[in-house]
């Protein structure tokens, strides 16, 4: 009998097998008995960044190799972390442990071995700042690799390229500075002192913001930002400004101006667009939910209509940045949204 794929969308979709492992050896054996069975192989942490658009004809690999271990010299602490643990548990036990430094990144969901994948980012931090190391099994071979230069852009990174057939991430290896300085710069964290603010406070803080913004996928099935916030040039920026003063955008260092794509679908009034049962969500149109009842299809027609309404408004073309996968693995969305 096909097993459920677990996902925070909450879609019914199975695989031929879903197997949790908690060791390197584990991986390799369950890889080795794919390879027996000539069956494709899918890894996943907690499925929070994943679309199926349908059922995986393979073998569901859940990652859940766990370790925590903390070591340091005079200027920085050294974390060396197994790829299945959860993220924010992680943050969470440095804080604890007076660890400064993740507090921004405080309740992304998923594993350590999923956040270099996507260069994780909330707040004005992104996972590179931290990175020291990321291990990596070859499954051909055993052989574990450390790549420091994970070569990281906004949600990229070298996994997802050079890395992303035939290499498993085990785990991670953080770098954290003891002279921690807070990072301010976003939304309501504006407000504190940066003289006083302590990284618990800025955790609590985060962890509010995000609980009263984003919707629970233990309640309402997501799986965060769909899309990327769309890149433009500056010439087809200073067309938009005029018509939109209010548009807000972020000035890149390279010259381009970054938009916020939840704005976009906004202003074409898809906030609580509905097709079937996936919505875009009605407080945060970056998010599109399943009402409880959708279909992976319904939410490929809705990211289509989403993406084709904002190309029409706007003429910007957004990406997602969810995985999307269908039987065989991992597929270009283009293929399936254009
Ligand atoms: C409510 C909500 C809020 C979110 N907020 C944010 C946010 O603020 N910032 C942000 O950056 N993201 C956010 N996300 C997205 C998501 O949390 C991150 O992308 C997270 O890192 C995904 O982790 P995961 O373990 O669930 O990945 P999965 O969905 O399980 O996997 C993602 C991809 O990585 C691959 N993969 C997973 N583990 C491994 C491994 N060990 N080795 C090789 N490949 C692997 C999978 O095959 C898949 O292609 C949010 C998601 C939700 C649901």
């Amino acid at each position: 009998m096909k097993k459920a794929i677990p996902n925070t969308f909450k879609l019914p979709v199975y695989a031929y097998d879903v197997i949790s492992v908690c060791s390197v050896e584990q991986l390799l054996d369950c890889y080795r008995q794919a390879k027996i069975k000539n069956l494709p192989i899918l890894i996943l942490g907690e499925g929070s960044n994943t679309l199926f658009t349908e059922d995986f004809d393979g073998i569901v690999i859940i990652n859940r190799i766990k370790a925590i271990m903390v070591t340091e010299d005079s200027d920085y602490w050294f974390i060396h972390v197994g790829a299945g643990e959860i993220w924010h548990q992680l943050v969470s036990y440095l804080i604890d442990s007076n660890i400064p430094g993740l507090e921004n990144l405080a309740l992304i969901p998923g594993c350590v071995g999923s956040a270099p994948i996507q260069n994780i980012g909330a707040y004005g931090v992104e996972f590179e700042k931290f990175a020291h190391f990321v291990e990596l099994v070859e499954l051909a071979t055993g052989n574990v690799i450390r790549v420091k230069d994970g070569k990281y852009g906004y949600r990229e990174s070298i996994f997802k390229s050079q890395y992303l057939e035939g290499y498993v991430v085990v785990g991670v290896g953080l770098k954290l500075i003891k002279q921690w300085q807070p990072i301010l710069e976003y939304g309501e964290l504006k407000n504190f002192d940066p003289n006083t603010v302590t990284a618990r406070v800025i955790f609590d803080k985060v962890c509010e913001v995000r609980r009263s913004k984003l919707p629970d996928p233990n309640i309402l099935g997501n799986a965060g930002s769909f899309f990327k916030n769309p890149v433009i040039d500056k010439v087809q920026y200073d067309a938009l400004i005029e018509y939109y003063p209010n548009m807000p955008a972020y000035p890149q260092a390279n010259g381009q101006v970054k938009l916020a794509a939840g704005w976009l679908i906004d202003q074409c009034g898809l906030k609580g667009y509905q097709i079937g049962g996936a919505a875009v969500h009605d407080k945060q149109a970056l998010v599109l939910v399943n009402k409880g009842n959708a279909i992976a299809q319904d939410v490929v027609d809705l990211s289509r209509v989403v993406i084709n309404t904002v190309q029409q408004k706007f003429n910007i073309h957004l990406s997602p940045e969810i995985r999307f996968m269908n039987k065989q693995g991992e597929i270009n969305p283009n293929l399936l949204l254009l």
